[in-house]
């Protein structure tokens, strides 16, 4: 038993330390990032499924070592959203975006979309944050989306749901994330207005042109979108057969590593110049 123990403890030892020390290092390293201008902003293009033209780009986060490599955010957000860093960060994240959107917008009509962290919404005076950056940067609210996941909505809180209502009010567009992931019921659609939902990439990773069932849940999202008059866009596209399964199905928009990855401003400037071209 006494060895057993100790195997046990041999084995779980290094990892937990291993994940502890990451996170502490995430921790006191982030807030330099920040002070540092070590956090840059990729844009992932989106676009129309009937035109085949871009009408937007999703911000993603990154952080830029100093031997140029990157983080990516799936390491770094869960460990400002526990330490609170992800209110100066995700307030870092709107202003940058305002800035690039109010350069993009002179290129080409398109909207830049923001993901906000639950923290942030639950916290007073996003809206106020919001409309301060925008005015800062001059873009119109219509060019700014902002993505929430369900849990949001789910949440009961006074606070969360006058934010909605001042950022509705502004005019700014919201969206859905990662829709039909977090929870059973939709009662939620009814109290906040969206605009928009994005249907997660596992729903899309599935499809498959010879076989109907594969698009039961793409189609029943976007058939309850359609109803409520809210867009619909499919995440995570890689393949031909997805997008074609997802235009056959009425889905509006698209984003994924089919029609261009996550890539840096002075790219994605490439990027639209080129497009615009064709
Ligand atoms: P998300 O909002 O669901 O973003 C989509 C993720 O899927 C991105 O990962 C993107 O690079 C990736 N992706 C896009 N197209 C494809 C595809 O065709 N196939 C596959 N396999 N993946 C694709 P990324 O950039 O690593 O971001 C991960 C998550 O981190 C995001 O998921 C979002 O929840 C969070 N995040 C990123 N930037 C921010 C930010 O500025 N603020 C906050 N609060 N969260 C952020
Ligand atoms: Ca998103
Ligand atoms: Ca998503
Ligand atoms: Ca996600």
């Amino acid at each position: 038993a006494k060895d057993g123990g100790r195997a046990t403890y041999h084995f779980f030892t290094p990892e937990l330390n291993r994940r502890a020390s990451d996170r502490m290092w995430t921790e006191n390293n982030l807030r330099r990032a920040l002070a540092n201008n070590e956090l840059e902003l990729f844009f992932q293009p989106q676009f129309a499924v009937g035109s085949r033209r871009l009408v937007g780009a999703e911000a993603l986060v990154r952080w830029r070592q100093p031997d140029g490599s990157l983080i990516m955010p799936g390491q770094f957000i869960p460990v400002a959203e526990d330490t609170g860093l992800i209110l100066p960060l995700g307030d870092w994240v709107l202003g940058e975006a305002c800035r690039r959107a109010s350069e993009l917008l002179k290129h080409q009509d398109l909207l830049i979309a923001v993901n906000l962290s639950a923290v942030q919404m639950r916290r007073p005076g996003l809206a106020d944050r919001v409309a301060g950056w925008l005015s800062a940067y001059n873009v119109p609210p219509e060019a700014l989306e902002l993505e929430v996941t369900e849990s949001v909505l789910m949440d009961d809180s006074d606070v969360v749901a006058e934010t909605f209502a001042q950022l509705r009010e502004m005019g700014v567009p919201l969206a859905i994330d990662d829709f039909g992931t977090g929870y059973s019921s939709l009662s939620y659609l009814k109290r906040f207005r969206v605009d928009k939902l994005k249907i997660d990439r596992s729903f899309v990773c599935e499809l498959k042109s010879d076989d109907p069932d594969s698009g039961a849940i793409a189609e029943a999202i976007i058939g309850m979108a359609r109803s409520l008059r809210m867009q619909t866009l499919a995440e995570g596209v890689e393949t031909e057969e997805q997008f074609t399964c997802l235009a056959n199905l009425g889905c509006e928009q698209i984003q994924g590593y089919l029609l261009g990855r996550p890539m840096p401003y002075d790219d994605f400037v490439t990027f639209l110049k080129n497009q615009a071209l064709v």
